[in-house]
C-alpha cells in the first residue's frame, strides 16, 4: 500500500507531539474522547432531522478498551464515522488552519504547559503511542476503512470490513522509558480518574469493562474476579449544575472541551432564567476574535438544546451580529425537539431568549467596562470594531444597545474613552463632541485642524479605524450632544468672539474668488480660516462625506464614485497669506502657482497625493528658484 505524507503543518505538529517533553501526555485521552463525542453529536443531530434513521439512546456511547498483552488502548464511538476522503483530509492535515499557533508553541519551549490550553486534537495520540490505527465507517457507507500511521513516516489508508457505523481508534502504547511510565494507561483507576478529570460533562456514557471481585458463592472468604461495564462519567451537563457547585476551572475546561476556543475566555456567564420562557445558558466572551471572525466565512451562533438534547449546532438567530463573537449554548424546555430550522426562526420563545441574552451580554460588558477596565480594553481591541459596525449597519437602530459600549481614543491621553466619560469631562463652554478621523493617532494630533480645538482645552476623539466615522455619523448625537468633525468646513464652535466680528475685507474676498476660479474643479470654496493657528492651510469638508470616509469608500470593491465637498482654508495670520497677497497684486503666474501648491499641500496633510505629483514637485522648484 502506498504511503502518503502528512501535510507540512501537520508534520510539524506531529514532531512536536512525538518528541514532546510535555508532562501532561494524559490529555490525549481527553482529545480523543472529545472527538468521539463530537462525532456522536453529529450522528444524533442527523437522526433528529432525518426520520429515516432509527437510533436509540443506548446506541450512543463511547467505549474504552484496554489490552495490556497487546499493549493496545482502544477508544470506540458510535458516531458518524469518516469516509476514506475524510480520513485522509482530517487526519492527514491539521484540521483547521489557524487553530494552532506554532509560533506560540515554539516560543513556549520550556513552559510546554501551554500545549494544554490548545485543542491539540487527534495528533496528541502520538504523545503516548508508537502506532495509531483508525478504523472508521461513515454513516451511509457500506464498508469501512483503516488509517494507520507510526507518526513519522506518513500514513496508509486501506479498505476494512467494519460491521457498524462509527470509529475505533487503536493506540499501540509506547514502552516505558527511564523517565516515562506509559503502562499507567492500562490501569483502570488511572483511566477512570482521567475521564472524571477531563471528560466528566461529556453527554454520552463513556464505558469501560472494569474488573471487580466478589465473594464466591457459598464461601465466606474466597473471592472471585468478574468484569462489569461501568460508566465513568457523570454526564450531567455543566449548564444543569448549580453555579455554586462549579469553579472557574470547570467553565474554562468546558470551553476547551467544546472547542469554543483555544485560550481561556475573558468572561463566562451562566444564566438560569425562570419565567414564561425558562432557559439555561452558558456563554463565553472570548479573549480575541477567531482567525476568520472578520471574514464572510465566519458563522455566528450558539448551540441550542432542548431539554439537554442538541437540536442545532449553530443557532445564529440567538445572537445579533454585533455580539456574534459570543460562544456557548442555550438549553430550554420550552422549545420543541422536532422543530425545523425554518420554523425555529419564527419561534416566539426563541426570540424571547435571544432578546434576553442580548441584554445579559450587554450588562456583562458594561460591568466589565466599569469594574475591570483593563480587561474591557483588551476585549475592545478585538471586538470594538464589531460593536461600531453594529451601530452603522443597524442605521442607528442598535444605538441603545451599543452607544455605552463603544469607545474611541482621546486626544487627551491617547487612551480609550467612553462617550459618557467624554461628556462628563467636557468643560461647560464646550458645545460639541469633537472628532477627527484618520488611520494614525499621532498624525491626527498634528493635523492643523486639531490645534485650535486642543488649545481651547477641548478633547478630540481620534477615530482610527475605518468604520469609526461611519458609526459616529450614524449616531449624530450622544445624549443631547452633537458630534462635530474638526474638519467640518462650517462653524465648529471655537471662534473667539472678537475675531468673529472682523469680516473679510473686500480685497480679500476678491482674491479668494480668484483662487476659487483656479481651483474650481477641485474645491467647493476657498476661505479664510477660523480654526487654523500656526499652520498655513488645511482642507475641510462640507456635508456628510469627509475626506476619510471618501478614502474608505474608494477602497471598497464596489468602487462607487463619490465626492467629498472640499474647502481650502487659508490662515490669514500666516506669512504665506502675505506672500499670496503680494503675488496677487502683479504676478498672475506666481499667484496661480502658489494657489495650486497650497491646495496640494493641504491634500498632502490629509494624506492624499496631489493628482499630478510631478506638476506639484516642479511647481515647488519653480517657486524656490523664484
Ligand atoms: P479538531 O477536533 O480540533 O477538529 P482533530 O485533529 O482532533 O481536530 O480532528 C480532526 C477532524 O477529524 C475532526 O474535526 C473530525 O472531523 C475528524 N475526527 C476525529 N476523530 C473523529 C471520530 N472519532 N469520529 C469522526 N470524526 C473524527
Amino acid at each position: 500500500m502506498q504511503k502518503k505524507q502528512f501535510k507540512a503543518e501537520s508534520k510539524r505538529l506531529l514532531d512536536l507531539m512525538v518528541n514532546s517533553i510535555y508532562t501532561h501526555k494524559e490529555i490525549f485521552l481527553r482529545e480523543l474522547i472529545s472527538n468521539a463525542s463530537d462525532a456522536i453529536d453529529k450522528m444524533y443531530y442527523k437522526a433528529l432531522t432525518d426520520s429515516s434513521i432509527t437510533f436509540n439512546r443506548e446506541d450512543y456511547f463511547i467505549r474504552i478498551e484496554i489490552d495490556k498483552n497487546s499493549r493496545t488502548l482502544k477508544i470506540i464511538d458510535s458516531g458518524i464515522g469518516m469516509t476514506k476522503e475524510e480520513l485522509e483530509d482530517n487526519l492527514g492535515t491539521l484540521a483547521k488552519s489557524g487553530s494552532f499557533d506554532f509560533k506560540k508553541i515554539n516560543e513556549a519551549k520550556e513552559d510546554v504547559n501551554i500545549i494544554g490550553q490548545f485543542g491539540v486534537g487527534f495528533y496528541s495520540a502520538f504523545m503516548v503511542a508508537d502506532n495509531v490505527k483508525v478504523i472508521s465507517r461513515a454513516y451511509g457507507e457500506e464498508s469501512g476503512h483503516i488509517w494507520e500511521s507510526d507518526g513519522a513516516s506518513g500514513f496508509t489508508i486501506g479498505e476494512y470490513d467494519y460491521d457498524r457505523t462509527g470509529t475505533e481508534i487503536i493506540l499501540t502504547i509506547k514502552n516505558n522509558t527511564d523517565d516515562e511510565n506509559y503502562d499507567e494507561f492500562f490501569e483502570e483507576y488511572r483511566l477512570r480518574s482521567l475521564v472524571k478529570k477531563y471528560s466528566d460533562f461529556i453527554r454520552y456514557p463513556i464505558k469501560m469493562l472494569v474488573s471487580k471481585s466478589r465473594l464466591k458463592e457459598g464461601s465466606d472468604k474466597d473471592y472471585e474476579q468478574y468484569f462489569e461495564d461501568e460508566t465513568l462519567n457523570s454526564m450531567v451537563p455543566i449548564w444543569r449544575k448549580n453555579k455554586s457547585e462549579l469553579k472557574d476551572e470547570d467553565y474554562f475546561k468546558f470551553y476547551t472541551e467544546k472547542h469554543y476556543g483555544f485560550e481561556q475566555p475573558l468572561k463566562y456567564l451562566h444564566i438560569n432564567a425562570e419565567g414564561t420562557v425558562s432557559y439555561k445558558a452558558v456563554l463565553y466572551i472570548p479573549k480575541r476574535p477567531p482567525f476568520d471572525y472578520y471574514t464572510k466565512e465566519f458563522q455566528k451562533g450558539l448551540e441550542l438544546y432542548s431539554s439537554s438534547v442538541l437540536i442545532m449546532n449553530k443557532c445564529g438567530d440567538l445572537l445579533p451580529d454585533y455580539f456574534g463573537f459570543v460562544q456557548g449554548l442555550v438549553d430550554s424546555e420550552n422549545l420543541s425537539l422536532n422543530i425545523s430550522r425554518e420554523l425555529l426562526q419564527h419561534d416566539r420563545q426563541l426570540k424571547f431568549i435571544a432578546k434576553n441574552i442580548k441584554e445579559k451580554i450587554k450588562s456583562e460588558l458594561l460591568s466589565m467596562q466599569k469594574d475591570q477596565r483593563d480587561v474591557y480594553d483588551e476585549f475592545y481591541k478585538g471586538f470594538g470594531r464589531t460593536l461600531k459596525y453594529g451601530i452603522y449597519s443597524g442605521y442607528g437602530a442598535n444605538r441603545e444597545m451599543l452607544e455605552e459600549l463603544i469607545m474611541f481614543y482621546s486626544s487627551k491621553d491617547k487612551k480609550l474613552v467612553t462617550l459618557s466619560e467624554y461628556v462628563e469631562r467636557m468643560p461647560k463652554e464646550q458645545k460639541y463632541i469633537y472628532f477627527v478621523s484618520g488611520d494614525n493617532m499621532d498624525r491626527l494630533l498634528k493635523l492643523p485642524q486639531t490645534e485650535a480645538v486642543i488649545e481651547k482645552g477641548f478633547e478630540i476623539l481620534l477615530l482610527c479605524e475605518d468604520v469609526d466615522e461611519f458609526a459616529v455619523r450614524m449616531l449624530a448625537k450622544y445624549k443631547d450632544k452633537e458630534f462635530k468633525s474638526v474638519s467640518d468646513s462650517g462653524d465648529i464652535g471655537i471662534d473667539d468672539k472678537k475675531e468673529n466680528k472682523t469680516k473679510d475685507s473686500d480685497d480679500d474676498k476678491k482674491m479668494l474668488k480668484k483662487a476659487l476660479e483656479i481651483l474650481k474643479d477641485k474645491v467647493k470654496d476657498v476661505r479664510l480660516s477660523k480654526k487654523l493657528k500656526s499652520h498655513a492651510v488645511c482642507i475641510t469638508t462640507e456635508g456628510e462625506m469627509s475626506m476619510e470616509m471618501k478614502k474608505v469608500i474608494s477602497q471598497m470593491p464596489s468602487n462607487e464614485k463619490i465626492k467629498a465637498n472640499k474647502v481650502l482654508e487659508i490662515n490669514k495670520n500666516h506669512k504665506v497669506f502675505e506672500a499670496l497677497k503680494a503675488a496677487n497684486s502683479g504676478d498672475e503666474e506666481k499667484f496661480k502657482l502658489i494657489v495650486n501648491i497650497l491646495y496640494n499641500q493641504a491634500l498632502l496633510i490629509e494624506g492624499v497625493l496631489p493628482e499630478d505629483t510631478i506638476e506639484f514637485a516642479e511647481g515647488i522648484s519653480k517657486l524656490i528658484a523664484g
